[in-house]
């Protein structure tokens, strides 16, 4: 679920990329896409090539932007990897046991947030989101809502509208849809996880958590 920068390097702390059954991205930014590049070259040049193409959730142009890394026009050529799968809202699929449901949020581009439910467990995230209706209903009743909190006071993006939340934002999502446990992450440079955490704190009774690289959450 997303590939921000350094996360294949994470996941292969935890898991072997064989145990994938797909790759989620939120959105196109960087900051959740970007590796997707390491991930190509540890699968089809690191000797971790899969069976069979892994699918790639994703918003339209994604298999693109990563063949453009390469100084590419054609995406072929990643097909022995990934399987390119376009997200849009209301996206749904199943892998197995579990159920992904895809809902737009807003943000400055194309932008999804997650539903991730197995065996009654229901993880939710935000993505990048400013305030939206979806956030709520992709984290109705959830056990464990994983939210960004990136800023520090409500504020307009350059193309109008607030495409990130505040530490209060991600409270008041988390306390109207009634979720378990919060976890706050993607924690802006004028904030810190233990500021996120004690504002988000302030308007959800639950307990709330900022996320940390290796840090482990029971859904
Ligand atoms: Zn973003």
């Amino acid at each position: 679920m997303d590939a921000g920068f350094g996360s294949f390097a994470e996941l292969r702390r935890h898991t072997d990329p064989a145990r994938l059954d797909a790759i989620w991205i939120s959105h196109l930014h960087a900051d959740h896409s970007a590796d997707l590049l390491a991930a190509v070259y540890g699968l089809a040049y690191g000797g971790l090539t899969p069976a069979a193409p892994l699918p790639v959730y994703a918003p339209d142009g994604c298999a693109q932007r990563l063949a453009g890394f390469f100084g590419r026009a054609d995406v072929g050529f990643l097909s022995g990897v990934f399987d390119f799968r376009r997200l849009y809202e209301g996206h749904a699929i199943r892998h197995g046991e579990l159920t992904l449901s895809a809902r737009e949020v807003r943000h400055d581009v194309e932008a999804y947030g997650l539903r991730a439910e197995a065996g009654g467990r229901v993880l939710a995230y935000s993505g990048d989101s400013g305030p939206c209706p979806a956030l709520g209903e992709l984290a109705r009743d959830a056990h464990l809502f994983l939210c960004e909190a990136d800023i520090d006071a409500h504020r307009e993006s350059e193309g109008g509208g607030q495409v990130h939340l505040t530490p209060e934002d991600a409270g008041r999502v988390a306390r109207a849809a009634r979720v378990r446990q919060l976890v706050v992450t993607h924690v802006g440079p004028t904030l810190t996880p233990e500021a996120a955490t004690a504002r988000a704190a302030a308007v959800f009774a639950g307990p709330v958590v900022a996320a940390r690289v290796g840090a482990i959450h029971a859904v």
